[in-house]
């Protein structure tokens, strides 16, 4: 079974409103098997949007629509495809009365413009919307099936779980879609391609996609279309082959976090954690904390961003700061000694750098960045120059800062 996505919006176009929903869809889509084989984003007009709707059923003859279903007159979806279908807009008391007992609920009573919202076309298939005020439709002709869902994300995301995959799942023959994904950080893309020379021969049928970011590059497994059992196996072994590849540069599959991974190899050894942050800006602290249960073994930090507080809350020498810069190898290593003895702890982080826009000189460029750490008394420094802007560089800094720890407690 393929199928079109088509998000409907000008928000969308005008890049105010990010398309979540094309995503969600694409993702639940092909967890169920169904392959998306196109998403398109369209304004909220009816020529463009029945242009699109005629082509996507023309090329695949299944199309799932988000947004337009609502009571204002920018919303036009139901009525462009309804005429498209030849299906007449028909009013049904029933809706009209669930939707007067849902804005009862919250003290209300519709407009009348919402009226609207209860007009189906004839023959068409009512999603029931009990999250929200417009309900989903189903046309399916000689034409091909259109699926209309609201562009409210949570309503989406409910009426696709409950109503459509429900639906679909009977349509979906020839095996699932299926991926797994290995995290990797430490090595730039063309390395990992390097390591993992003959991989894609290796995994086929599976498709390998390489994803940098941030956090590093992740690698994408896709089976698709093979039947269950076979997917997961193929998808094990290839795992495995990416493994032997990029060796300990992977952290963890699909969405683990580094922070995680870090503090689970700290709380095995019963550890304590302490960080000092200058040019992250407690970006450290923030990724630690974000994870359930850190406390057992975060126990806090400083941000020390001026040098006065890289002295006085961390007991860093002013004359390291005058003689070498408070961006610089033995300052991050007195950073992190001094956090471990002034917070009593065993392992500290410390980060200190330069994230730019200004600031950067010829021998301290924007992105250069020294990661200071200590580990039961003996320390480390490592020193990177990550690319991007400010944003970037301080995400880089604070998830290299955690894989050089993770690969010590290795
Ligand atoms: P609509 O159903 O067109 O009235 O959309 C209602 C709201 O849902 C809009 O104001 C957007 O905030 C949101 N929305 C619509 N389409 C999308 C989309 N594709 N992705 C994420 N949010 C959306
Ligand atoms: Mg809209």
């Amino acid at each position: 079974m393929q199928i079109e996505i088509l998000t409907i919006g000008t928000e969308l176009l005008l890049g105010y409103t990010i398309d979540t929903n094309g995503a969600e869809l694409g993702r639940a889509l092909a967890a169920a098997g169904v392959r998306v084989t196109r998403r398109v984003s369209v304004e909220d007009r009816a020529e463009v949007i029945r242009d699109a709707v005629a082509e996507a059923l023309r090329r695949t003859g299944a199309v799932i629509t988000t947004g337009g279903l609502g009571p204002t007159s920018d919303d036009v979806t139901k009525r462009v495809i309804a005429e498209w279908f030849d299906m007449p807009l028909e009013f049904r008391e029933e809706i009209w009365q669930t939707l007067v007992e849902r804005f009862g609920r919250f003290g209300r009573v519709p407009a009348e413009r919402n009226r609207r919202q209860a007009e189906v076309p004839r023959g068409a298939t009512v999603l029931p919307n009990r999250w929200g005020t417009a309900p989903g439709l189903w046309l399916e002709s000689d034409k091909g099936l259109a699926i209309l869902l609201p562009g409210v994300p949570g309503e989406m995301r409910q009426l696709l779980h409950h109503e459509v995959l429900p639906r679909l799942a009977p349509r979906v023959t020839g095996g699932v879609i299926r991926a797994r994904t290995l995290r990797t950080f430490g090595l730039p893309e063309s390395s990992v391609a390097d390591r993992l020379a003959g991989a894609e021969a290796d995994v086929a049928p599976l498709s390998l996609a390489y994803l940098p970011g941030v956090y590093g590059v992740d690698l994408r497994l896709v089976a698709w279309g093979l039947p269950a059992e076979e997917a997961d196996a193929r998808l094990a072994r290839g795992i495995e082959r990416l493994r032997q590849g990029v060796g300990d540069h992977a952290y963890g599959e699909d969405d683990t976090d580094l922070a995680a991974v870090v503090l689970d190899r700290l709380r095995a050894r019963k550890m304590k954690l302490a960080v000092a942050e200058s040019c992250t800006g407690g970006g450290l602290g923030e990724r630690l904390t974000a994870i359930a249960g850190s406390s057992e073994v975060f126990v806090g930090g400083v941000i020390a961003y001026d040098n006065a507080l890289k002295v006085s809350a961390l007991g860093v020498p002013e004359a390291l700061l005058e003689q070498h810069g408070a961006v610089s190898e033995p300052v991050a290593r007195a950073m992190a000694a001094g956090a471990a003895r002034k917070f009593g702890v065993p392992v500290t982080l410390a980060v200190t750098g330069i994230a730019g826009p200004t600031g950067g000189t010829p021998d301290k460029p924007v992105g250069l960045v020294y990661l200071g750490g200590s580990l039961e008394g003996e320390t480390w420094v490592t020193r990177s120059v990550f690319p991007g802007d400010r944003g970037e560089i301080r995400a880089r800094a604070a998830q290299a800062a955690l894989f050089g720890l993770w690969r010590r407690l290795g």
